[in-house]
């Protein structure tokens, strides 16, 4: 633990009273239950703090405390001097919150895991060994002896729950299964979580994923799991992207498949793509070649161009660094 920057969030705090609170654009619960947490701790040490999106959540996030005081940019009336950016490697990845929400010059506190956090903002919480973002708001919290609540707990765990996959993928530590341990002995709802995140979809996003699981490709020799959402598609389920939250898990669950990837035109040429990977393959490194970004296995862009091309193109920067990286293991 860096005390320094701990201490910096505290001078931060003492000398102000509203704060913007944001995360990054197409927010999933670990920017949502961060936020939300965060937002609330702030609230209850006499704060004001403001939780807002460029992007509407995933319906399936509404349960968690808070969540119905979220906005959208164009719902803020006036712009903050103080903001607190979680989440997010840089701030472009919050997409028009800051130019629309804040004040030129304002002061910016940044908590966040990704490696490739590129150093922006004043007051800084970079850890990229932590499990989720949430993780180090919970520190935070922690120093700052703010009593964590049960729905303060709840966001954290669900942040928590959302980027280890359930506790599932390589990021989850005894650490973070030691918070996890804490905020359910603080209030957060286990069980509610887990349905919520991982067993509960509306009937748009059980549509597209039906189209979406029908699309499967195959690559590679089988080492590449691909599905595909196109406009039409969305129209035809009735399901806007953030529906398409975490289809892309069943292109990884593709058996043999190192890598799995979603690629979906969310609007006009305007396309958006997802990786996963089982740790041989740094789709981190792939996505930065598109002007994406994210971890080692799970990583994300966003282009414009057509579909189709878009996805060739990835097929074969996938399989130059499939062909460069470590041999898959266990064969
Ligand atoms: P997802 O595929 O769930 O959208 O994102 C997976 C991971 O990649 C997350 O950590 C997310 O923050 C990151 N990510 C997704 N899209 C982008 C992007 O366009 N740019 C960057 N830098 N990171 C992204
Ligand atoms: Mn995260």
């Amino acid at each position: 633990m860096n005390d320094a920057a701990f201490a910096g969030f505290e001078a931060f705090l003492a000398d102000r009273d509203e704060f913007l609170v944001t995360a990054h654009i197409d927010p999933d619960g670990d920017a949502v239950g961060s936020c939300l947490a965060l937002a609330l701790a702030l609230r209850d040490i006499g704060k004001t703090p403001e939780v807002v999106f460029d992007s509407p959540l995933p319906a399936t996030l509404r349960f968690l405390p808070g969540a119905s005081t979220i906005l959208l940019p164009d719902q803020v009336r006036k712009k903050f001097d103080s903001a607190f950016v979680l989440d997010s490697s840089s701030l472009d990845r919050t997409g028009s919150v800051p130019e629309r929400c804040l004040n030129p010059g304002a002061k910016i506190a940044v908590i966040d895991h990704h490696w490739g956090n590129d150093g922006f903002g004043d007051i800084r919480l970079v850890n990229p060994e932590a499990s989720a973002t949430a993780e180090l708001v919970y520190d935070v919290i922690e120093f700052l002896r703010i009593p964590i609540s049960p729905e303060i707990a709840e966001g954290l765990y669900a942040g928590i729950l959302s980027d280890t996959g359930g506790f599932r993928y390589a990021n989850t530590s005894s650490r973070t299964l030691r918070v996890a341990a804490r905020l359910v002995e603080r209030g957060a709802r286990a069980p509610l979580v887990a349905d919520a995140l991982y067993a509960t979809k509306t009937a748009p996003s059980l549509r597209i994923l039906g189209l979406a699981l029908a699309s499967l490709e195959t690559r590679s020799g089988g080492r590449i799991g691909a599905m595909t959402i196109s406009r039409d598609m969305f129209e035809q389920a009735g399901a806007a992207p953030e529906d398409a939250d975490g289809i892309v898990q069943y292109a990884k669950a593709l058996a043999g498949a190192r890598v799995g990837m979603l690629v979906q035109e969310v609007a006009p040429n305007e396309i958006r793509a997802s990786l996963r990977s089982d740790g041989t393959v740094d789709v981190n490194q792939v996505a930065s070649l598109f002007g994406g970004g994210g971890h080692r296995n799970a990583a994300g862009l966003r282009v414009r161009g057509d579909l189709q091309r878009v996805r060739n193109d990835l097929y074969e920067a996938l399989e130059r660094a499939m062909n460069g990286g470590p041999p898959p293991s266990g064969g």
